[in-house]
């Protein structure tokens, strides 16, 4: 038996077999180092991000000691977004599916506020939510924490920098000195070490080497004549690859919405994604994005940071990321999973300092390519396979994927493989069908198709 193997832990049975039945079958190098610690009750700070296997490090280790008959609010999970929120929730029932009636709950901003009362008040295990509003709740006295024995902060440095510190404060003065606390984070800015000095008891650290292969990911630089030129590249490079979802990462909220806008300018279909969108537009983006109807995002580190997006066919970095780890970070997003992926950079000679930081880290050289020709600018912009459908109705109005993949399918419908990726949110819905059958599908559903009914719909 490897020391890998999560039947190493001292975990109840039931979780040990659905971890079977998950697919995951040894522990990812944060949940070895990490687990046996939490396991014993211990407060932990490990360091980990998104495709580590952090959630479900600190989920076994609330579902292990969660009590399930005491139903109470037991663990309390703070994370910086909805999304993040949103996916650690279903990764904990995912993992907690094997234990009958644990009560999961997420409180986030950006939600109303009646039905997440109304919610509370048929109890819960576990919160998950972001810090403004649980701070809300316990303002208005519609939540208690006094029975939470285990507290969670997750990608706690983002939570700062989103300026959650006060909440955060708050909140946690709500809850029980006598607790575990767990905090995971990316970095370690000295804010957090001080705010984890504060509310943990002699934590264990733990850190883990850098999960990325840099074997599966193809490095590719390239060299641009000054600023200006970076843009022609980026074309020039989307052009010759033309990847299904690819991440431009910039430095800057500013320069993501500019080239953003000149891409959009040029043909291609690309979005900007950074901390000042509205949540409801942020949503937007995503789910085109996810359902690859928008090719190209162009994001900050820390709007992307959060994504969890399964296979990127494409990083390309504007620029070298001010900061050499969040540089490589970059560049792991793709490439996941044993994935091949490609990760490129453009620079120009005056980075060339950071490009030698850069080979330092790597521990390889890495030398500049020729760019695509240049005649790519003159052809057709590519476009990506598939269309987003909005329609206006969701869960509010009963609508479920079936009804909605039903309505396409249906009597003269189109194909099954025609029809992509289906998000059903409060009171809208979301499918993606394929480009070329996008106005047909649009009717289908206009013309009263689904649930007997006609909704409202539009190409978005
Ligand atoms: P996270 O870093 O928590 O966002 O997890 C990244 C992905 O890895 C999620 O889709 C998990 O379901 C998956 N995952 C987590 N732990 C394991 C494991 N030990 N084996 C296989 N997959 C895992």
């Amino acid at each position: 038996m490897s020391q890998t193997d999560f039947s190493t832990l001292k975990l109840h049975p039931a979780l040990l077999k659905n971890l079977t039945s998950l697919g995951y079958q040894s522990m990812t190098p944060i949940q070895a180092r990490s687990l046996p610690h939490i396991l014993n009750g211990k407060d932990v700070i490990a360091q980990g991000q998104t495709g580590s296997g952090k959630t479900a490090a600190f989920g076994l280790g609330l579902l292990e000691k969660l009590e399930v008959k005491r139903f109470r609010i037991q663990s309390l999970i703070l994370c910086p977004t909805r999304e993040l929120a949103d996916q650690v929730a279903k990764e904990i029932r995912k993992l907690g599916r094997s234990i009958h009636n644990i009560k999961v709950l997420t409180l986030c901003g950006g939600m109303p506020f009646g039905p997440q009362v109304g919610s509370l008040e048929h109890g819960a295990h576990v919160i998950v939510g972001t810090p403004g509003r649980i701070e809300d709740h316990l303002g208005k006295g519609t939540l208690k924490l006094d029975n939470v024995n285990l507290l969670i902060l997750d990608e706690a440095d983002r939570m700062l920098e989103m300026g959650f510190q006060s909440a955060l404060d708050a909140i946690i003065d709500q809850i029980p000195a006598q607790r575990q606390t767990l905090m995971f984070s990316a970095t370690f800015p000295n804010q957090i070490k001080s705010v984890a000095k504060r509310i943990m008891q002699q934590p264990v650290m733990v850190e883990v080497a850098s999960m990325h292969d840099n074997s599966t990911i193809a490095q590719h630089l390239f060299k641009a004549k000054d600023n200006a030129h970076r843009l022609t590249v980026v074309r020039l490079l989307l052009q010759h690859y033309r990847p299904e979802s690819a991440v431009v990462f910039c430095n800057t909220k500013i320069e993501t919405q500019e080239i953003a806008d000149a891409l959009s300018d040029y043909g291609f279909s690309a979005m900007a994604l950074h901390g000042d969108l509205e949540q409801r537009d942020r949503d937007q983006t995503l789910v085109q994005f996810v359902n690859k109807s928008i090719s190209v995002l162009v994001a900050t580190d820390v709007a992307a940071r959060g994504l969890d997006i399964e296979s990127l066919d494409a990083v390309i970095n504007y620029q070298i990321a001010r900061d050499i780890e969040v540089h490589v970070h970059r560049i792991g997003r793709t490439g996941r999973a044993g994935r091949k992926g490609f990760a490129c950079t453009i620079y120009t000679d005056k980075e060339n300092f950071k490009l030698s930081k850069l080979e330092d880290y790597l521990g390889q050289t890495i030398a500049a390519e020729p760019l695509p020709s240049i005649n790519l600018l003159d052809k057709a912009v590519y476009q990506p396979p598939m269309v987003t459908l909005q329609i206006d109705g969701g869960k509010k109005q009963k609508v479920r994927p079936g009804d909605i993949l039903g309505a396409l399918t249906g009597k003269d419908g189109i194909a099954g493989k025609q029809v992509g990726k289906i998000q059903i949110f409060s009171n809208k819905s979301y499918v993606a069908v394929s480009r070329d059958v996008a106005q047909y599908a649009l009717r289908k559903i206009a013309d009263g198709q689904l649930k007997g009914r006609s909704f409202r719909v539009r190409k978005i």
